[in-house]
Formats: C-alpha cells, structure tokens, sequence
C-alpha cells in the first residue's frame, strides 16, 4: 500500500450522535496484518463463547485463528500488491482490493484470483469477501433507489466508502435472519424480532432490532451492514431496512458458532489442530434496538429493491466461492504429500486421483471466472458477474469440494482417523513406540506423515471442514437456491427454439399457417 498517501488523506470526523456510538475519529488508517489485530482489542465487545463472556476475543485460542486469517488479507496487500490492491480514483490512492469499486471485468478477476490465494495461504475462509460483495451491490443499488425515490443514499454510501477505503477496514455482512417459520413472512412471525426490523425512527435515525445468524467474520469487522434476506412486500416495509454500523456499537451482542475440533486449539502443542494459525469464524449477531443515524441508513421502506439487492448479491457472492479452489489447491497438494510420504506415489491410481481431484478443482474456477469475465455494467457504472455462471460456479462448489475430499482421505487412509495424539508421540515410552510403527517411508520423519493427516484431517473433519465442506453446501444460499436461479436463467425457450430451427419444425408450422 502507498502508506504516504492514505495518510495524506485526513480523517474527518462526523458529528456524535446521543449513543455517542459514530466514531470515526477513533479509527487510524490500517496498514498491516498487525495493526489490524490491534486495532480489534479493547472494543468492548460482548461476546460469548462456550458459556462465558470474553472479555479480550483477539486473545482467546479458539477466536485467534479466524484473526489471523483476516490479517493475512492485509499481509497480502503489502506481499503481493499487484494483485491485492487496485487504485481507487474515490480517494485517488491505492486500496485494498478487498474495499475496491468494481470498474471492469478485469477487476472481478482479479479479485478472484486474490481469493484463490487467500485459500491456498489460510487453507480456510479469510471472511472478507461477503462485506466486499456488499460493498459492490450497494453501490448499484443505493443509486437505483436513489432514481425512483429521489432519496440520498447513493451519496451516503458514496461518504461511506470514502471512510472504509481510507481506513483500511473490514467491513462485515450482516445478510441472513434466522427466519423463524418458513412458511411466513417477516411481518407474519409470531416472534417479529426473527427478521431484523425498524422499531423507532427519530430525526437523527432510526433502531433496528433482530438478529443475523451465520455471520462470517462478524466479530472481526471493525463495521456491519445490515440487509434483507429476501424478497419483502409491502407489508414487510419495516423489514426492508439497509444500515451500516459499527461493530461495538450499544445494543450488539455476539454469540460465537463452534466448529468441529474447535478445542483442540485449548491443548498443548500445534499438531493435532491440523491448521493451527488459521480458521474461519461464524457468529450469531443480535441487535437489540441498535440506533442507525440517517447517514448510515441506505435503505428504509423500498421493499420493492430487496429481492434485486438479494439477487445482484448472490451473482457476486455466488463467484466468490472460486476461494474454495484455493483450499482445493491445498487438498491437491496434501494428498499428493501423504502419498509420497507413504510411498505410494508412483501407483498410476494415485496419479489418477490426483488428476481428477484437480480436474474437479479447476471445472470450479472456470465457471467462477467466465462469470467474472462475461461480467456487464449497471446503470450506477459497477459492473456485477453473469448470474448464470456465477450460480452454477457455486452449484459446483456444493458439490465438488466434497468429491474433492473423499480423494484426499482415500489416499491418507484410515490412519487419519486412528492417529495418536501429539501428546503420546512425545510421551517418553509410547512416543518411541509410535515412531517406530507409525512410520512411512523410511527417510521421511514420522512427525511429516503426523502434521500432513492431520492437515487432511482439518480440512475434510475438523475446523476447516467447516469452510471447505459445509460452507460450500450452505454459503451464499443452499444448493436449490442456485438451481432456482439457474431456472430464472437458462432460458430455455431460446434453446427450444434452436433446436425447432434446426429441426425444421418453424418451416413446417410456418408451411400450415
Ligand atoms: Fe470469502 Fe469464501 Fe469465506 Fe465467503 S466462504 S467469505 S467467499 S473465503
Ligand atoms: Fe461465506
């Protein structure tokens, strides 16, 4: 990052508000991976985890990885610039490209391609594409409310960005309510508060209460928006509510997800956790009467954009997922490691595997990144992925990270999952015991073979099965939302059409007439 001219742009602070909660001023540009952890201690969070309230989350074993997983979108930026930052001609310097405005197709993939890189350095979710995604579809969106309703949100977001790109921030994504019964909508819920909703506006703004499950990374962010879900009608007006808020502002509660294995992080040593450094982070967020000023509210009662807000989200979001290659790339390589350590490397089946664990891989990117290219531009002058191949990249994510998986255990065998603790390969009698049988190929420590299972363990069992397994299935909609939107999209006239052409079936029906 050019850190000269970031800090040549000065920090303007806005007005307090009566929570005292809007604080720009208290923000400092963030450069590097470290002061991005420091900048998250000592806000006050509320957060609990496993029963008990944290008072410190940068510190705690099992919060730590999904930091440290964030700080390398930060690390990249400065280690690899041409593909992590763009210019911003907003603030007229260098940006993360995680906060960049999308102004071509080319930025689309090469923010894919960052993402791929992210994966193959964490080897988990890095939690920092669902807030850059809704910072793009609020872009088109707050502009195209902004045409119908003569509203000023457009300009708002605009002030906002001005904000998130200078100081460096993460902004998270608040997107998912927990729904509460299916078969209703928000505003017939028993329960109102099980879709997040407008409870009071004042002339400073206005207080949402509710609650956004799943939220990746949401802990981790220094800003949260808020967003419907999906569709709203008229009825729902109160529902159809868009506001950017900081991440310790009053009224925010956090309730931490656990994940397979998590307490592995609690015990002695860094073998058994499989990936000790890094791990992703999914948080239940509750909002009790959380205050929005105006100048951060984007969106308030235009119920008819929520379905389009919903749906310009997911073609970017849905591409996205080209992340999981960049785990995929890992698995490739784990398996091919385990292999070699079990000196089985040579077998043609093990090639074979390894040629179609990679085939699976890369039929993902492709489709994540000609959704990127066939990109086209909104009214507002962002450009948004094509919603067809960005469903079906993440329709192949539901599936084959999976298939992925399945190789790389089969190739680890089943010693992955009868492995020894770390603590019995350094206790003074069984440790020489379990040298001795646990052995490989000869040359190759046993403690090699030990921390690549384990790897393999993480990734398809543990914390991180969690970011390569089930976040595949259920991030960014569950696989019959994408086949719905591949329904919406397919066309399937146009192609009766083509093949009736061919077929001669218009000269015929053109003949009776
Ligand atoms: Fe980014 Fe992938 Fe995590 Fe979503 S699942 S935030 S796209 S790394
Ligand atoms: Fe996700």
């Amino acid at each position: 990052m050019n850190e000269e001219a970031i800090q040549l742009n000065a920090i303007t602070p806005i007005s307090k508000e009566e929570t005292g909660q809007q604080r720009w001023d208290r923000f400092t540009p963030i450069n590097t991976g470290e002061e991005y952890i420091e900048s998250l201690r000592g806000r006050g969070l509320t957060v609990y985890l496993m029963g008990e309230q944290i008072d410190e989350p940068v510190d705690h074993p099992i919060i730590r990885p999904s930091i440290n997983a964030l700080r390398a979108t930060y690390d990249l930026a400065i280690d690899d610039p041409d593909l992590a930052t763009a210019w911003s001609p907003l603030i007229d310097s260098p940006v993360n490209r995680f906060l960049h405005l999308v102004e071509s197709p080319e930025d689309l993939v090469l923010k894919n391609r960052m993402q791929r890189r992210m994966g193959q350095l964490t080897g988990t979710c890095f939690q920092r594409c669902a807030g850059l995604d809704t910072i793009s579809v609020l872009h088109s969106i707050t502009y195209d409310i902004d045409q119908k309703h003569g509203t000023e949100y457009h300009q708002r977001y605009l002030d906002f960005m001005v904000h998130a790109q200078r100081n460096n921030i993460i902004l998270g994504a608040g997107m998912t309510d927990p729904k509460g019964d299916r078969g209703k909508r928000p505003h017939e819920q028993d329960d109102p508060d099980l879709f997040m909703h407008v409870t009071k506006r004042t002339d400073a703004g206005l207080y949402v209460k509710g609650a956004k499950a799943h939220m990746t990374g949401g802990l981790n962010s220094h800003w949260i928006c808020v967003m419907p879900t999906m569709n709203m009608l008229e009825e729902d007006r109160d529902y159809a509510v868009v506001g950017l808020l900081p991440a310790d502002a009053k009224g925010i509660s956090y309730i931490y997800g656990r994940q397979s294995c998590d307490t592995r992080a609690l015990e002695e040593g860094d073998i058994d956790a499989g990936n000790a450094e890094y791990g992703g982070q999914e948080v239940l967020v509750v909002f009790d009467d959380v205050f929005i000023p105006w100048e951060h509210v984007l969106m308030d009662g235009e119920y008819e954009f929520a379905q389009t807000m919903v749906s310009r989200f997911t073609a970017y979001h849905r591409a996205s997922y080209v992340c999981k290659t960049g785990l995929g790339d890992v698995m490739v390589g784990a398996a091919a490691a385990i292999a070699e350590y079990n000196g089985a490397d040579k077998a043609s089946h093990i090639k074979d595997k390894l040629v179609e664990m990679t085939h699976l891989n890369e039929t993902i990117f492709s489709s994540g990144i000609a959704s990127s290219y066939q990109a086209s531009q909104l009214d507002s002058g962002i450009f948004m992925n094509d919603e067809l191949l960005s469903n079906v990249c993440k329709h192949n994510v539901t599936r084959f990270p999976y298939e992925i998986a399945r190789f790389a255990q089969d190739l680890a065998g089943g010693l992955m999952v009868t492995l020894p603790s770390q603590q019995d390969f350094e206790h003074e009698e069984a440790g020489p015991i379990l040298a001795k049988y646990l052995k490989g190929r000869s040359d190759i420590p046993v403690e090699k073979r030990m921390r690549m299972l384990r790897l393999i363990e993480n990734m398809t069992l543990g914390r991180n099965a969690v970011g390569y397994l089930t976040e595949s299935l259920h991030g960014a909609g569950s696989p019959q939302a994408q086949r719905i939107q591949i329904l919406r999209s397919m066309d399937v006239e146009r192609k009766k059409r083509y093949a009736e052409n061919l077929a001669g079936i218009d000269v015929i029906a053109s003949d009776a007439d």
